[in-house]
């Protein structure tokens, strides 16, 4: 008997049963994709359904091709929905089959690229510096991939923090500051910049929220007041974050004006670019994200807009020094050595909180061969065009209106067929959202904006066609008058 029949491991006892079932899952994964069109934007999970999720963990083996079974069953048929052309939620991507099959590679290969002296590491590095050159960053600066934008910004904020508090935070704490830290960003600025402010011991209260301009980019007048307030109120001002296209309406800050600021008052000027900052690849953007080249730091999502399957994001940050004092930390165990395996400067754990890492490079390394940049770029530019066709199908619909400018690909909107109550116009709205999602037609979100309930589409779809377009303007109109015609 052949002695691997005796000897366990997690490896499948028939290689070739697995290259088969192997093949099966490729091939479900090409059509799935192919035919996502024919298909709702979402359903619900029906309660059967759910009810497998209660079961407690098997303690005994099944067979893969049995639980690959069960997964094309109970896990399949109920996408988010972000793959579909109709999807315009929150702010995602759509994935793509070849950063999909890049993934699996990544897994099969398995590295970890906390550091070592391995091809995965030279990868990222690539990537990083791909990055760098499309954001006109310093050849010189530090850049790491992480899952996302709130994990970019929470690694640009602490680097700022620490650059920037006077004292040595890592050895003495932000029980060692004398003066209180604080952090400028708008009112619109994405919640993730709270939740890092408040995880690096500034405090929510220290994060000071300015108000915006009617296209809802911030007031650089106000920005500086305050600034001007809390120094003379004995603050410590670190760090203003300019947000390049805000969640709620995809607003820009002025960029070039929050780099003067920050150079005039010796600020980190760290920009949250999780949407926008990948929109340098669109002519029809780039001039409005001028001055993002000036930042200390960046943070950029590649599995919003430029569709990389999640999670994907970056950082960047202008100061390598700053960026590895905030994270290095090499024990013994970690030492890195001048040959072999553990050779190399380039280890990415000194630049993060993670020590082992996936090999998320991979996906990101090949779509950008696949596709080449200026691809991407012209992806991101027609969902632009395609947010202004929308916008112009609502002016021109008695029925509906905008409530916000529109900012890059994000339209805020409403069904509105006058005569209506603003609290009334709320509820109609929301249930136009809802049953547009039951029904399988479209998947917009919302907002609420100056207290008025929004429809709100973001368009980082490279799927969306203009009859897309024309199918929601055409169902919201539909299901407004559906229920105004049913409360009267
Ligand atoms: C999505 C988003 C984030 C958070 O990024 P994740 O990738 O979801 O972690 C931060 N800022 C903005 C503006 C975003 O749109």
């Amino acid at each position: 008997m052949n002695i691997e029949e005796h000897y366990e491991t997690l490896d499948p006892k028939d290689w070739d049963k697995m290259r088969t079932l192997a093949h099966r899952m490729v091939d479900d994964a090409i059509t799935y994709l192919e035919t996502v069109r024919e298909r709702p934007v979402w359903q619900p999970v029906p309660a059967d359904v759910a009810a497998h999720f209660d079961e407690p963990a098997p303690n005994n083996p099944t067979d893969a091709d049995v639980v690959y079974q069960e997964f094309l069953e109970t896990v399949f048929p109920y996408p988010m929905g972000n793959i579909h052309p109709r999807f315009w939620a929150w702010y995602m991507g759509n994935g793509t089959i070849f950063g999909a099959l890049a993934d699996f590679m990544a897994s099969i290969m398995n590295p970890n690229l906390g550091g070592g002296n391995h091809a995965a590491n030279l990868v990222e590095g690539q990537v990083v510096d791909w990055i760098k050159a499309m954001l006109d960053f310093p050849s010189n600066s530090s850049g790491l991939l992480v899952s996302g934008g709130s994990m970019a910004n929470f690694v640009g904020l602490a680097v700022a923090r620490n650059a920037k508090a006077g004292f040595n935070v890592r050895e003495l704490g932000m029980q060692a500051a004398k003066q209180q830290l604080t952090v400028y960003a708008s009112t619109e600025v994405h919640s993730c910049n709270q939740k890092a402010v408040e995880l690096l011991g500034l405090g929510n209260q220290s994060f000071r929220r300015i108000p915006v301009n009617d296209d809802f980019t911030i007031d650089l007048n106000a920005l500086e007041a305050t600034i001007a307030a809390d120094r003379q109120a004995g603050c410590l001002p670190i760090c203003i974050i300019g947000s390049s296209g805000t969640v709620n309406t995809g607003a820009i800050d002025d960029l070039n004006a929050i780099a003067d600021i920050c150079k005039r008052e010796r600020l980190w000027f760290h920009v949250d670019g999780a949407i926008g900052a990948i929109a340098v690849l669109a002519e029809n953007v780039k001039p409005q994200l001028c001055g993002i080249e000036r930042a200390d730091s960046v943070a950029l999502d590649l599995h919003k807009w430029m569709h990389i399957p999640f999670e994907a994001g970056c950082v960047l940050v202008r100061h390598e020094d700053a960026h590895r004092n905030t994270f290095s930390l090499t024990p013994e165990y970690l030492e890195h050595e001048m040959r072999g395996l553990a050779a190399g400067r380039l280890w990415f754990t000194d630049y993060g909180l993670q020590l082992s890492r996936q090999f998320r490079a991979l996906k990101v390394w090949m779509s950008i061969k696949e596709h080449g940049l200026d691809r991407f770029g012209r992806m991101i530019a027609r969902n632009v065009e395609q947010a202004h066709y929308f916008g112009k199908l609502v002016e021109k619909e008695p029925d509906m209106e905008l409530l916000a400018p529109i900012g890059m690909d994000i339209v805020c909107f409403r069904f509105n067929p006058g005569g209506l109550e603003e609290e009334t116009l709320n509820t109609i709205n929301k249930e136009i959202l809802m049953r547009l999602q039951e029904r399988g037609i479209a998947a917009p979100s919302y907002t609420t904006l100056h207290g008025r309930y929004c429809l709100r589409i973001a368009i980082a779809n490279h799927r969306s066609t203009q009859d897309d377009f024309d199918v929601l303007a055409k169902k919201v109109v539909w299901i407004g008058q559906e229920l105004t015609t049913q409360s009267h």
